[in-house]
């Protein structure tokens, strides 16, 4: 079913998440296992992330390095399959411009389309970690907007080489996403919005937000983006933070701040199982008042670490 009709259909606000494929060499079921008792608060999806190549250096026995590109997550499509098989329930491939051609897009919404997958947040990705800027393929897309464009054409039967249209239409629903915080590379909030609606305006039909620890800014962003006339849903990211790591991590990568009060307290911890129990209360809070401003769904970044995920859920739901 597509997102936008679990989330039309919902009465009161829905639990989903995000999981990220296991590292190359590690097997599904693991993984699979570690969700399984999420499945208790009756998420109607589940999304995958996409990791595109990263580039790694072989050492010669002559000293010369080799730059060899090399994917360390692979398999979203085949966890998509697996997720909908054992649970039942809809899997939302994410799909990137970065890496892919137009063709290859094409290819991998066919497959998508086969498996039975309805709905695709679409997304440009990044630069790899080695090179400093987004370059997409050659005949590849430049941004989100343009693989929203794309999969509409689809939807609406016009394939990349076809003179004419054919008669079997995919029907994918499309999200895209969307930062209280602003996307780091656009040069202003009233910029990005615009940007934004740029993506709905080609075809996105609801926006997945990046984390964030403050709801105001949420709040502040939902404002901001109906009146730029979005009025698409806005489901809100959800992380809790769980380690010391993360407490540098997440703002530098992610772009975001963390709130003084929440910083108060991680403060205090001398542990990871200290800052997890913080990030944990933290991230109720935020539930709560988030399901009390009814939004559509809370929807979790897991990180892949399920029981955290499973402790917050259990406190709101
Ligand atoms: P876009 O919407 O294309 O925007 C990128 C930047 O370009 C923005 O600054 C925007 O303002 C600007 N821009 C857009 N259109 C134009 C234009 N026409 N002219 C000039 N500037 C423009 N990454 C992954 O690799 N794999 C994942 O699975 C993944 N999942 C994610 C899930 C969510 C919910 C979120 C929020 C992010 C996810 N990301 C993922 C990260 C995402 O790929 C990066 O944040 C990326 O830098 C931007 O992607 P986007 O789709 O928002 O890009």
């Amino acid at each position: 079913m597509k997102i936008t009709e679990h989330l039309k259909n919902a009465n009161e606000t829905l639990f989903s998440f995000e999981i990220l494929p296991p590292l190359k060499g590690q097997s599904l079921k693991e993984l699979l296992e570690g969700i399984a008792p999420l499945m208790e608060f009756k998420p109607p999806f589940v999304d995958v992330t996409y990791h595109r190549e990263e580039y790694i250096y072989k050492k010669h026995p002559n000293g010369l390095l080799e730059k060899i590109s090399t994917k360390k997550r692979p398999g979203t499509v085949g966890i998509c399959a697996a997720i909908m098989n054992r649970f039942q329930i809809d899997a939302v491939p994410h799909l990137l411009c970065g890496g892919f051609t137009k063709e290859e897009t094409e290819n991998a919404l066919i497959d998508l389309n086969f498996i039975g997958v309805e709905n695709v947040l679409a997304l440009r990705g990044d630069a790899p970690k080695t090179e400093g800027k987004f370059i997409p393929e050659t005949d590849g897309h430049h941004f989100a907007s343009e693989l929203v464009e794309q999969i509409v054409r689809m939807n609406n039967g016009k394939y990349l080489h076809e003179e004419t249209e054919t008669s079997f239409h995919t029907d994918f629903c499309i999200g895209v996403a969307g930062y209280p915080e602003k996307h780091f590379e656009a040069p202003s909030m009233k910029f990005d919005l615009k940007r934004l609606k740029e993506k709905v305006d080609r075809g996105a039909e609801y926006i997945v937000t990046q984390m964030f620890f403050d709801n105001q800014k949420y709040f502040e962003f939902v404002k901001e983006v109906r009146a730029a006339g979005i009025t698409v849903p806005i489901i809100p990211g959800i992380k809790p933070i769980t380690t010391i790591g993360q407490i540098t991590m997440l703002p530098r990568t992610f772009f975001l701040d963390l709130p003084d009060a929440l910083m108060d307290e991680l403060e205090k911890c001398k542990t990871n199982s200290e800052v997890r129990e913080v990030g944990i209360e933290w991230s109720i809070q935020q539930c709560k008042e988030l399901i009390q401003a009814q939004v559509p769904s809370l929807h979790f970044y897991t990180m892949s670490k399920a029981g955290t995920t499973y402790a917050i859920a259990k406190e709101v739901f």
